[in-house]
């Protein structure tokens, strides 16, 4: 398949420069959307630090022999856009591809070149999409094992469904922002465990979930499942995902129905969706599944992706610490698996809908991807540069999570997922 993509030709070269260890070579071409400052929005892409005007390039008949709406470059967000399928996305992409690539002078000597690529620095990028509805799994064995043993059986930590189905959640969408939110402490109630009754409060445990999500760009209709085997076709790409969770108010609400409010003050998404046409390069195997899984979710083939993780915490006026370092190659549900247990019983799917991976753990205590995990529920306090220690989120602190895939020739990252905690309202 990598050979049928022609954006994805790692020989290629771009005529914008793009800095070396960018996120955002020209074989990655992921989509965002953008405005300047009071200004209107529009699609866009990226290259290097290069922002791409995909309503400008449109406008100028660069993308004419595409059969997209031009409509869809100038919306809020790029629900529009992603709603004309994957065959038609991938068509966008290789344009891109071809209209930058060093051999192409079409655009070089461009009169209005100076409307087509900004600066990063020049514009806001926005929420790529608008969210209808938002699904959380809970997908990795390391993370779902560490909980279990903490908070059950450490002998049983799995519950008995989980290597049986990808486990999963609807939460709410409001809350969901773009990199470079600030959120505020929640609060809530919360019941300490020698306590007789619970108390109201900010939340002392404050938690960041490193967290990958994937964005659809096909519907299906009430009554109609997915098969696990032709799923991709129905995701065009992926975004880092921040679930921030506050473990005590959490703790103490989710008996018998589940995360609600310790869970749904803010969650962080980045801006650029990368292309699962992108990330083609780095799929891989995944954890053996054992026991069998069902025959609606037996997936052939790579359904994993090698997609470096890693989380900082950056307190106010000092410099960042890496707390964790993670893949999304250790997940044990894939995404195929996910979206097709998800509509398994005739649950409909729309465009603009998140589906997020649930917290990435590897096996290793430096993989975990939480602080519940790396501070072991707290008793284990972990160093930062300037001196301090965390065990949980502060106020003030920035935490910062990366990714990208890289092998001996290309580099495809997601640029940053980023939000700052601020005081308790
Ligand atoms: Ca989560």
């Amino acid at each position: 398949m990598n050979n049928q993509i022609p954006a994805n030709n790692p020989a290629r070269k771009s005529w914008i420069h793009v800095p070396a260890d960018s996120d955002f070579p020209i074989q990655n071409l992921p989509l965002g959307c953008a405005r300047k400052v009071n200004g209107d929005y529009f699609a866009a892409s990226i290259i290097g630090n290069t922002v791409i005007n995909l309503e400008t390039l449109a406008a100028l008949g660069f993308l004419n022999d595409l059969d997209i709406d031009k409509k869809a470059y100038n919306q809020q967000n790029l629900n529009f856009l992603l709603g004309h399928g994957k065959q038609k996305l991938r068509h966008l992409r290789n344009k891109l591809s071809d209209l930058f690539s060093l051999e192409n002078q079409s655009l070089q000597e461009h009169p209005s070149l100076d409307r087509i690529l900004l600066q990063l620095n020049e514009v806001e990028l926005c929420m790529p999409i608008t969210i209808g509805d938002y699904t959380d799994f809970y997908s990795s064995i390391d993370h779902a094992t560490n909980v279990g043993k903490m908070f059950r059986d450490p002998s049983n930590a799995l519950l008995p469904n989980w290597k049986h189905m990808p486990v999963g959640y609807h939460g709410r969408a409001s809350s969901i922002v773009v990199s470079g939110a600030q959120i505020h402490r929640p609060k809530g109630q919360t019941k300490a465990d020698d306590a007789a009754m619970p108390s109201f409060g900010p939340s002392k445990q404050l938690d960041f979930e490193l967290e990958t999500a994937f964005v659809i760009c096909a519907e299906t209709q009430l009554g109609q499942s997915i098969d696990v085997n032709n799923a991709e076709e129905f995701i065009w790409g992926m975004v880092l995902f921040n679930d921030l969770s506050a473990r005590d108010i959490q703790k103490w609400e989710y008996v018998p129905l589940g995360p609600f409010l310790g869970k749904n003050f803010g969650s962080v998404i980045s801006p650029w969706i990368v292309s699962l046409d992108a990330l083609q390069p780095f799929r891989t195997n995944g954890y053996t599944q054992e026991p069998e899984v069902l025959p609606y979710l037996k997936y052939e083939g790579n359904g994993n992706y090698d997609i470096h993780l890693e989380v900082s915490i950056q307190p106010e006026n000092a410099p960042e610490t890496t707390v964790s370092k993670s893949n999304f190659k250790y997940m044990y549900w894939n995404m195929f698996q996910q979206l097709a247990h998800q509509t398994i019983n005739g649950c409909n799917i729309r465009i603009g809908d998140l589906y997020a991976s649930g917290t990435i753990s590897g096996p290793q205590p430096h993989e975990f991807g939480s602080m519940l995990e790396l501070s072991w529920k707290g008793t284990q306090p972990i160093p930062m540069q300037d001196g301090s220690t965390r065990v949980f989120l502060k106020d003030l602190d920035t935490c910062i999570i990366r990714g990208y895939a890289q092998n001996q020739n290309i580099r495809i990252g997601f640029g940053t997922c980023e939000c700052k905690i601020l005081p308790a309202n």
